[in-house]
């Protein structure tokens, strides 16, 4: 058991309450400063039964007991380090403690803390802990923080809403690309494959055909080896580039322009994190987007309907 004898010392006449804590120690302190600071300590001190007048603090640790009575010891509107420091670590217990013994310039004190060092991973627990103690301020500070939470997380979800769009794009647009040059002729490079594969293909996103087929009309046009710095031309081999990256036909040669080139390429200078994450992301839209066209067997579409019949039944 620890004897803490810190304030015993802090008044001419000697300490006369032993606090006891949690884990069994003991605080020597005055009845007078603690009377005084907390109409409850009071009424615990004069219904004392025992000689050392023991008054027992529980459910909390005893650095936490012990700051608690450190505040009780100090003037009301003592700012310093120290007491920024127990603030920082017994806040949430100093605003209990103030709540429950009934000390209102603490209880506002600590609970202006919190609030100033909430933060979202804390904001349930100090949502609890305000409804339990009666704080407004720090109910209002994590309401208004769940506010924002939810703003920041509506935004993150609707970028990553826009960027699965374009991995879904480049995804129908590798799709097509592969339908035109491995299944059809070898392309000519005046996108006529393309337009024809576009008619026959009513399902894809119209939007993905066109810009494919004027990226490939445009490189057979304009030639990147003539030049160089044109941005469609970039734009065309990034897209053929990507096809090499995601390409995985290994029983007969690639008729994609560029395949094997850009291929082997990639072999010898490697590419970078982002390039990899672009190839890891388009994968990921092909595989959903597959999953998501497939069609549903004759058994499963039964189990769903009748399922569903007995649910609106059971509903109704
Ligand atoms: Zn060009
Ligand atoms: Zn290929």
């Amino acid at each position: 058991m620890a004897f803490c004898t810190e304030f015993a010392g802090l008044r001419p006449s000697p300490a006369d309450v032993r606090v006891v804590t949690s884990d069994g120690s003991a605080i020597s302190a005055h009845s007078s400063v603690l009377a005084a600071a907390s109409p409850v300590l009071e009424q615990m001190i004069m219904h004392a039964r025992d000689a050392d007048c023991t008054v027992r603090i529980l459910g909390t640790s005893s650095g936490a007991v012990v700051a608690f009575l450190r505040f009780l010891y100090s003037h009301p509107r003592k700012t310093d380090d120290a007491a920024a420091e127990e603030e920082d670590a017994h806040g949430a217990a100093l605003l209990a403690l103030a709540h429950a013994y009934r000390v209102p310039w603490l209880k506002r004190r600590a609970e202006e803390a919190a609030a100033a060092r909430l933060t979202a991973d804390r904001a349930v627990d100090a949502a609890k802990l305000a409804a339990l103690c009666d704080a407004p301020r720090l109910r209002m500070a994590c309401a208004r923080l769940a506010g924002k939470d939810l703003d920041a997380r509506k935004e993150r979800w609707v970028r990553e809403r826009a960027s699965q769009h374009v991995y879904r794009q480049l995804s129908d647009a590798m799709a097509l690309l592969d339908r035109v040059y491995t299944q059809g002729s070898s392309c000519a490079g005046d996108g006529r494959e393309l337009e024809e594969e576009a008619e026959a293909s009513p399902r894809d996103d119209s939007s993905v055909r066109r810009g494919v087929d004027q990226l490939v009309r445009h490189l057979a046009a304009c030639g990147r080896a003539r030049n160089p710095a044109c941005p469609r031309c970039r734009r065309a081999v990034q897209l053929l580039r990507l096809h090499a990256a995601l390409c995985d036909r290994a029983d007969e040669p690639c008729r994609v322009p560029l395949c094997s080139n850009l291929k082997a390429k990639m072999q010898e200078e490697g590419v970078d994190k982002t390039w990899r994450l672009l190839v890891k992301k388009v994968t990921r839209a092909r595989v959903m987007s597959t999953l998501s066209n497939r069609e549903v067997p004759e058994i499963v579409k039964r189990s769903w309907a009748k399922y569903s019949s007995r649910r609106t039944a059971r509903l109704r």
